[in-house]
């Protein structure tokens, strides 16, 4: 018997991503660098939308690692990548930037008793202190006051405005088709300072709350003074105020395989905080698993066919 193609790149397929966010757009553009990858892009929210279904344009964006050290794959895999699209394109949108992680001892003993078990940020020692080249713990005279201890590295900051753009940009040029549509079943570029901003597990509210916006402004001029030119609050020149939600998911990031109704559907939804600073290793996952699913031995010669998930679980 004539043996099945064995590899992806025999096979013509056809995969319909179901995401323009962060994740969706990575992962095809990946997909989209092997030819014989037909790629579609069909999204309800498309770059240039903002919307609160909707949280890739919302994003400071920058790279800050969170996840701890056993899930830390994701994150290690896309810095790399991040930081060359810094150094070698600008028109990315990313640049460098010197990053400081405070911890506060009210935090630490936290951590230290179990508690944000999920976030390896504020972590003393962390993982990430061999990611970046130039991670140093901070010196006693270097803190502000109410800070136990804190760390400073190069990271880069995301300009989303010019990187979601930029993504839709290379899948282009490698023949991605985008549709605005919402599938029923899975079968302003200005440059500025972000100050933010909150942390509320279960909070869906779409609308700013001043009190909170407030909150933010004070202490970040408290402890960043030149934000204001030492104005305080009233000399902060306030673009907008927005609200964006992070698509955390219980039991973490859903990254993985799945045959629905005779269709293999990748899923690659909920990386809550992170989605920008994990999105190559993802993506370099979802090309993996798209490899496995297409060359599964399959009995009719008709095109295989693939989807890629971004539904998100509601945060209960
Ligand atoms: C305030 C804030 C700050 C953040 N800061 C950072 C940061 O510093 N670093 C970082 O890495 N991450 C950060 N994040 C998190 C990051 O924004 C998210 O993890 C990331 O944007 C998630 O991307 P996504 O592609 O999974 O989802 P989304 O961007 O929400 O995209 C989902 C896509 O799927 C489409 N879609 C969904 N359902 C359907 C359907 N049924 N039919 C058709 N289309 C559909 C939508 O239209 C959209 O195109 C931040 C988030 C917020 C809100």
């Amino acid at each position: 018997m004539k043996s099945q193609p064995e590899t992806i790149h025999e096979l013509k397929t056809n995969t319909i991503s179901q995401s323009a966010g962060v994740s969706g757009l990575t992962s095809a553009y990946l997909l989209s660098k092997e030819s014989a990858n037909t790629i579609t892009v069909v999204a309800k929210h498309m770059p240039g939308d903002y919307d609160i279904e909707y949280a890739s344009p919302w994003a400071g964006a920058n790279v800050l690692p969170m996840a701890t050290k056993p899930s830390s794959r994701w994150e290690r895999q896309t810095w790399p990548e991040l930081k060359r699209l810094a150094e070698e394109v600008p028109e990315a949108g990313i640049h460098k930037m010197k990053s400081r992680v405070y911890r506060r001892e009210k935090d630490l003993e936290k951590l230290r008793g179990g508690e944000y078990a999920f976030d390896g940020l504020f972590k003393e020692d962390p993982w990430y202190k061999t990611l970046f080249e130039d991670f140093r713990e901070l010196s006693k005279d270097e803190l502000p006051s109410g800070v136990a201890s804190g760390a400073e590295f190069t990271s880069v900051c995301i300009n989303t405005m010019l990187y979601l753009p930029w993504l839709v940009g290379k899948c282009r040029a490698n023949g991605v088709v985008f549709k605005r549509g919402v599938l029923q079943h899975i079968s302003e570029a200005a440059a500025g300072t972000i100050l933010g901003g909150t942390y509320q597990k279960g909070q869906w509210e779409s609308q700013a709350d001043p009190n909170t916006a407030l909150r933010i402004m004070k202490r970040a001029v408290e402890m960043v003074p030149e934000l204001a030119d030492g104005k305080g609050v009233q000399g902060l020149d306030v673009v907008r105020h927005g609200v964006g939600l992070r698509p955390y998911r219980n039991g973490g990031v859903r990254l993985e395989k799945e045959k629905i109704g005779g269709t293999w559907v990748v899923h690659n939804y909920g990386h809550a905080g992170w989605g920008y600073q994990g999105s190559y290793g993802c993506a370099e996952r979802v090309v993996e698993l798209a490899d496995e699913a297409l060359n599964q031995p399959k009995l009719a010669s008709a095109p295989n066919e693939l989807k890629l998930s971004p539904i998100a679980e509601p945060i209960k």
